[in-house]
């Protein structure tokens, strides 16, 4: 029997009817060229071929870069110097205009062409992490923009337009609508029952069995909820706003648990395309007036498309049982760390 089902932090109904769906191997798919390392402006060697290098992550005892923050070359949002923030345009009645006030980078993750999240080392993953954290804190001292928004897509049909292994970032001049709706769902919940949802979520999805991998209190989970097929969040035990400031056990934690999810979903779906959001608090929440807000990720490997009934409803339907995605997910998580 399916089953409507709504997340209560992003608010989002789901019909779970795993009757409709099938095993993992109806979603096997063609793997993807990984385009050539020749004429890569991400490799190593081709840095004159991007804007100049904002930021650097090292490994200690080494010259060479590891990680290498630059801007979009074709940046959808820029923030010059001397501008303030965005300013409104002119628009016809009724809409309304502000210029693409912003910033929009491109963290390369790693020197070498044809490498994932899932071949990282735990040192080189803390240090994409690193990096991550560190320009969550640059944007937040430019004191310009509300909202930092990390996103990676793996994959052509996840959205990338570059084989080569990046995360984008977007420093937004106002707080996206997605977090807007989840920190009201946050403030409800707290004023009904004095928690915060998320804790409670991830208390409950661990007690029932849909936690896949833990790494220094760091949880990746199927939860009960899931909109699409093995759509999973991440999320830390500790209720914090923000990973940039996290103690470092949090911090190997988050690396490790990317990569060691990576790896499982290459294994048991066959290197699928793959979207990364992550969901931090804005920066100025205190003005805004709405707390706690628990940050958090959505790992969703791209295995069906969006149809109608879902661009119709806004609710979306899973084929794929969440406690089913679970058990299969934590079996070959067990069996890559027991070297199987
Ligand atoms: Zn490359
Ligand atoms: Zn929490």
């Amino acid at each position: 029997m399916s089953e409507f089902r709504q997340d209560p932090v992003t608010g989002e109904w789901t019909l779970i009817a795993p009757e409709r769906g099938g095993r993992p191997r109806d979603y096997a798919f063609e793997r993807e060229d990984l385009g050539d390392a020749q004429g890569c402006p991400l490799c190593a060697g081709n840095e004159r071929m991007t804007p100049p290098t904002r930021s650097e992550g090292r490994l200690p005892g080494s010259d060479l870069w590891v990680t290498r923050v630059v801007e979009n070359k074709f940046p959808a949002l820029s923030a010059p110097d001397d501008v303030l923030g965005a300013e409104p345009l002119d628009a016809p009645a009724p809409y309304r205009a502000t210029t693409g006030f912003g910033g929009h980078e491109v963290i390369v993750e790693t020197p070498r062409h044809g490498e994932g999240l899932a071949d990282y080392s735990d040192e080189h993953a803390r240090l994409v992490v690193d990096t991550f954290a560190e320009r969550l804190g640059y944007w937040r001292r430019d004191g310009r923009v509300m909202h930092t928004l990390l996103f990676r897509n793996w994959g052509r049909d996840a959205g990338a337009s570059l084989a080569h292994a990046h995360t984008q970032l977007a420093a937004l001049p106002r707080v996206p609508d997605a977090v807007i709706s989840e920190m009201g769902n946050f403030s409800t919940y707290w004023a009904e029952h004095s928690r915060c949802v998320l804790c409670e979520a991830i208390e409950t999805d661990d007690r029932d069995g849909r936690t896949v991998l833990e790494r220094g209190g760091v949880l990746v989970q199927s939860p009960w909820a899931a909109p699409t097929p093995y759509a999973l969040r991440l999320a830390p035990r500790r209720c914090a706003e923000t990973f940039e400031d996290a103690p470092h056990s949090e911090l190997d934690g988050l690396a490790q648990a990317l990569v060691s999810i990576a790896r499982v979903l290459d294994e048991h779906l066959d290197s699928p395309p793959l979207n990364i959001a992550f969901h931090v608090a804005p920066y100025r929440v205190s003005e805004i007036a709405i707390l706690p807000y628990h940050w958090h990720a959505a790992i969703v490997p791209r295995l069906s498309e969006r149809a109608a009934f879902e661009m119709g409803s806004g609710a979306h339907i899973n084929v794929v049982d969440p406690d089913a995605a679970a058990a299969s997910l934590r079996s070959v998580a067990d069996g890559l760390e027991s070297g199987l």
